[in-house]
């Protein structure tokens, strides 16, 4: 690719630049043409490239590139579907995602789980068919305290769309909290409450809640258009309207869905031809209302109607809103006696907050006094949305920190993507900086095994691999490792924390924690997660956590050509490089994906691996977290998983590196809700730090321009010391020894104690190494 081109912008005749720019644009179409006809042609008799550029080419998405949750229901659950004809089918079918039908074959549990939601949820009343279908449900919206026009505008056009709906204005002072409202409400016979909250004179929220007993959901409200802003607006009529719900399809989702469809008369008029639409896009609920018509047998026109806004859903509350008890005693608001649901006896002894606290928002702390039927103090929020945090410092270039002191400044800029190889793919291996890496590898003294690159698929596909598993230290089946990997800390019950795959939108969550915790660890980042969060990485830098590579794309890197491992090894230390000032001297292989081969490439690259602590083919240090998202564990087993490590962690004579993972929003709340608060309450005492520190380094060795390296030479360096010339036979410096026996032993036995001793002694040899 050319590195500079020609820009017709900088041409100051107005004609000639857009003739220039003509003929640059029509060129380009047509050498676009010849590619893909050039290509064509070649394809045309290699069948078999085609069908790897097409594996290789999927576009990314919003739906290809969703997690997947594991509360999708995988089919219509019998309860709801009877009662809305036109609702709820929408749901189940057309607009799943991909994921539903295939990553999750039918599972019994999900089901069951849903018809027990359907059977005990709060509004398991109205479908039960008791209501009477003519007469709508009995709504009462209102808005917070003081609000203006755009308030009340917004409140006709919802009482417009709702047909039981009636708007009461609110009334200001104490006692008429929100809580207080839906217990008189609810006296009064209405189905639900709606309260449309303002801000800097917008509606911005609304609480929706199920009367008499909740739920109650917190939506903020965006993107409102009134229907007399929508051009071409058709009028609505009184008639019910049919409610097509798109795309719930959650345990959540249907819990919000069903809390929609009892706001609107069971039985539609069809004759009113208007549908409302609740279409729920990536946790974006799009309300819509239309008006349709059939212009011949074929086609249906639709007539918007309006009002338009968007919902998106921040909690799910058991219950009533509470009344939150300042000290003096409040005079209740009188309100008909409607038994003994939670809110009577809780509002009448309750006091309010002020005006000033946002409908919605109120919490309920209990305060102090006895409410036996007071909300819960824990389990209140059935749900709630949990945002991902911003950092809370960025870094100006140049900002040195007192962790790794002898550490150059920040650089003077972030890294641009354009610089850098395209995200999640291995990068091209004939680029120039690639071709001065594999030239500067061919140099090095090390000799690169010849070991044929494997197959996807691991094990279960490499039959020729598996059987020089040991041979050639292939980690992946077996766990065979030599001494110049990092597997444990030498040290009993010293922990060298990590997290791997990000940095993500959630990293600074953890990061959060750790500050306040006073925790630090290291984090194996990946090069296209970094290029899309630097300041992230910078962040994870400067509050002293040890930063290393975990490659450019995250391949199985047995799998790659010697080329496309150093490109994947080489544009990650560029990037961090690029991002912090520093270059990383350690990685981790993903999927702990390393053979003689591969280790030799990182070694000559002075790149030591990490991998984690595996004492068995059935003991080994992965919490396994990282299967959560995927849908295949859950939480739950990711704790016993825990357990097991906690437990393994006491009957070792080191200490253990384990597998956790900061790219998902599941795994960081794992990690700091149970994970790691377990870890600190652990007797005995963890001694949590970096995998640097855990091997007795400072963290300045974890980086070449300040590695101290008379006490830690770097690893090319070892290599050439020990060669002196001499062409060694061989993998690497480390076939020879002892040690590297006991390590393959390591991979083909699997009882206990001689694995344990086997384990330590590889462990202190790796020491040894590095204190040499
Ligand atoms: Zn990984």
């Amino acid at each position: 690719m050319p590195s500079s081109r020609f820009e017709p912008s900088t041409i100051k005749n107005k004609v000639k630049r857009e003739e220039i720019a003509r003929k640059q644009k029509k060129q380009k179409g047509q050498d676009k043409l010849q590619r893909r006809l050039a290509l064509a042609k070649a394809e045309a008799s290699d069948p078999v490239a085609k069908k790897k550029r097409k594996e290789q080419n999927v576009p990314r998405t919003l739906d290809n590139t969703r997690v997947f949750d594991p509360s999708f229901l995988t089919a219509q659950p019998v309860a709801s579907s009877s009662s809305v004809p036109d609702g709820e089918p929408e749901a189940s079918s057309s607009s799943a995602p991909a994921e539903h039908g295939t990553a999750h074959p039918p599972e019994e549990q999900p089901q069951d789980e849903s018809a027990a939601d359907l059977a005990n949820d709060p509004f398991a009343s109205y479908f039960s068919g008791d209501v009477d279908p003519s007469v709508p449900p009995k709504v009462l919206i209102t808005t917070s305290p003081r609000v203006t026009r755009v308030t009340y505008d917004f409140c006709d056009e919802l009482v417009n769309v709702l047909p039981g709906a009636e708007f009461i204005r609110r009334k200001k002072g104490k006692g008429f909290e929100m809580g207080r409202i839906a217990g008189w409400a609810a006296g009064r016979g209405y189905s639900h409450m709606a309260v449309v909250n303002e801000d800097t004179k917008k509606p911005n929220a609304i609480t929706l809640i199920y009367l008499p007993n909740g739920p109650t959901a917190y939506f903020k409200l965006t993107s409102i258009e009134l229907s007399k802003k929508i051009h071409g607006h058709a009028r609505s009529t009184d008639h019910f309207p049919e409610l097509v719900l798109n795309g719930f399809v959650t345990r959540l989702g249907h819990t919000v869905g069903r809390l929609f469809q009892t706001l609107f008369p069971p039985m539609p008029e069809f004759q009113g031809r208007q549908v409302v639409t609740l279409h729920n896009q990536r946790d974006f609920l799009f309300f819509r209302r239309h008006r349709y018509a059939f212009r011949s047998t074929e086609k249906v026109g639709l007539q918007e109607i309006g009002p338009r806004f968007t919902l998106k859903l921040r909690s799910l509350k058991k219950g009533l809103p509470a009344v939150t008890n300042n000290a003096e005693p409040k005079k209740p608001l009188e309100f008909d006696d409607f038994g003994e649901t939670p809110d009577s006896e809780q509002t009448a002894a309750g006091d309010m907050e002020t005006d000033e606290v946002p409908d919605g928002h109120e919490d309920a702390q209990s305060q102090g006094q006895s409410q036996k039927h007071g909300p819960p103090a824990t389990d209140e929020f059935l749900w709630m949305w949990k945002s991902t945090i911003a950092l809370s410092t960025t870094y100006q270039a140049g900002a040195t920190q007192t962790w790794v002191p002898n550490a150059p400044g920040l650089p003077s800029a972030l890294p641009v993507p354009s610089n850098y190889p395209a995200l999640d793919k291995t990068p091209p291996t004939d680029s120039d900086l690639v071709k001065q890496w594999i030239q500067e590898v061919m140099n090095s003294d090390v000799d690169i095994p010849d070991i044929p690159v494997t197959n996807p698929g691991a094990c279960s596909n490499n039959t020729a691999a598996v059987a020089n598993a040991s041979t050639n230290c292939w980690w992946t089946c077996g766990g065979c490792t030599r001494e110049t990997d990092v597997a444990a800390c030498p040290t009993k019950n010293s922990w060298g924390v990590s997290y791997d795959d990000g940095p993500s939108p959630y990293t600074p969550n953890l990061l959060q924690y750790f500050a306040q915790q006073d925790l630090r660890a290291t984090f194996f980042a990946i090069g296209s997660r970094i290029m899309e969060r630097p300041a992230i990485l910078q962040d994870e830098f400067m509050t002293g956590n040890q930063v290393a590579v975990h490659t450019w794309s995250h391949p199985y890197m047995t799998t790659k050509t010697t080329e496309q491992v150093i490109a994947e090894l080489g544009w990650t230390k560029k990037l961090i490089k690029d991002t912090l000032g520093v270059t990383p001297l350690y990685w981790r292989p993903p999927y702990g994906d390393i053979d003689d081969r591969v280790r030799a490439i990182s070694t000559a690259m002075n790149l030591i691996p990490i991998v984690w602590t595996r004492i068995s083919t059935t003991q080994t240090f992965d919490t396994n977290d990282w299967s959560i998202p995927a849908g295949s564990t859950d939480v739950y087993q990711v704790l016993d998983n825990w357990e097991a490590i906690m437990g393994n962690s006491t009957k070792i004579d080191t200490g253990f590196i384990v597998l956790e993972h900061d790219l998902f929003e599941q795994t960081v709340d794992v990690a700091t809700g149970y994970i790691l608060p377990q870890a600190l309450a652990h007797t005995p005492k963890y001694n949590m730090t970096p995998i640097i520190e855990c091997l007795d380094m400072p963290l300045s060795n974890a980086y070449v321009e300040t590695n101290d390296n008379s006490s830690h030479p770097l690893p090319l360096a070892s290599v050439q010391a020990t060669h002196t010339g001499s062409s060694p036979a061989g993998a690497s410096s480390t076939d020879g020894s002892s040690s590297g026996g006991s390590s393959g032993a390591l991979s083909r036995t699997n009882t206990g104690p001689v694995l344990l001793s086997a384990l330590t002694g590889s462990i202190l040899a790796v020491v040894s190494l590095l204190l040499r």
